[in-house]
């Protein structure tokens, strides 16, 4: 696979992470969304093909959608319970 930022293909990799978008009650979480990392050039990014389906997702999202209770830790000042 190659960059295509830079076009080095040595140690390029997909990670497939996590992505939120929206917040509070219109929170959606998409999984599984993969990133390319580029260690030459520093860059991590999605291909088109990848946007494309998120902006399909996010446009359909309750077609898509399968409703999850999951635990969900904002760090904010509201949260002084957390302590390091
Ligand atoms: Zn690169």
């Amino acid at each position: 696979m190659k960059c295509n930022i830079c076009s080095n293909s040595e140690g390029v990799h997909i990670c497939n992470v996590n992505r939120t978008y929206g917040k509070g009650e219109e929170l959606l979480v998409i999984e599984n969304v993969p990133i390319i990392s580029c260690p030459h050039s520093g860059e991590s990014y999605m291909t088109a093909e990848t946007l494309q389906k998120i902006e399909q997702v996010k446009l359909k999202c309750k077609i898509f959608a399968v409703a999850r209770f999951v635990d969900v830790v904002s760090l904010n000042e509201d949260n002084a319970a957390i302590s390091l």
